[in-house]
């Protein structure tokens, strides 16, 4: 599995689970290439992928990704926490988990095998198999709107979207900017049959200012569309701190 980050013991900072104690594990690689990413170095390791980004910084790959078997994994996160003693949550992570999905049922079914719930963050445009499925305890499924810069058929699949939608462990994460963004996910909600009280929408923004105007700004108008709201709290309680 190629790796970018390790770490934990932490709290989830967003989404269905947020405040739950959990390890993380980060995969390198994605599919898409959002303007507003705040993990670039998962894969923004060329000028031209980089290029995307509102600030277009060249990420090194050497430096950011590990190639590791699911046992050096697990061995990493026994130094982190007693964890073949302490079940806990373990957020795997990107980049984009999925593009690497085959890698990860090995490690996947380790985790399970020692009690861990497993969590996969995903941006909903690769399906897993039913193998994998079979061993994931929550998806975390976050569909890219217009303001991330990528082109609708490279961030919207169709099939994958109702796969999700009609998964009974899947919650729906959106970033928004402003309250035009409601209008665009209730859309996606209509379309693709989404349970309203399975989605979340979540600030964008790396500040403690952006994360609170903008909850303020469409808090209102997602309760009345039936939709929850989660905050980025990793970025209040630590601000943009990597490893947290
Ligand atoms: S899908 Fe996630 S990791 Fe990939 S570019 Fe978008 S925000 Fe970054």
């Amino acid at each position: 599995v190629k790796i970018s980050e390790i770490f934990g013991p932490t709290i989830q900072g967003e989404g269905a689970a947020a405040g739950r104690h959990c390890l993380f594990v980060r995969l390198a690689l994605c599919n898409l290439e959002c303007a507003w990413c705040d993990t670039p170095y998962t894969w923004a390791y060329t000028p031209e992928k980089a290029s995307k980004l509102a600030i277009p910084v060249v990420h090194d790959r050497d430096e950011n990704t590990r190639d590791m078997t699911a046992a050096m994994i697990i061995e990493e996160l026994c130094r982190l926490w007693p964890m073949r003693v302490m079940p806990t949550m373990v957020v795997i992570s990107g980049g984009e988990p999925l593009m690497q999905q085959n890698d990860l049922i090995v490690l996947t079914a380790m985790l399970r095998q020692y009690g861990h719930d497993v969590h996969i963050e995903t941006a909903g445009t690769l399906k897993p198999s039913t193998s994998l499925d079979d061993l994931v305890s929550q998806y975390n499924v976050s569909p890219k709107l217009a303001h991330s810069g990528n082109v609708e058929s490279k961030r919207i699949k169709p099939e994958v979207l109702k796969f999700f939608a009609g998964n009974y462990k899947t919650w729906f994460k959106f970033v928004v900017k402003n309250t035009l963004d409601l209008v665009e996910i209730e859309q996606l909600v209509k379309e693709y049959h989404i349970r309203p009280s399975r989605v979340m929408v979540m600030p964008e923004g790396v500040t403690i200012d952006d994360n609170i105007s903008v909850a303020r700004d469409v808090v209102d108008e997602a309760i009345k569309l039936g939709f929850g709201l989660t905050f980025r709290s990793h970025i209040l309680l630590w601000k943009d701190v990597r490893g947290k």
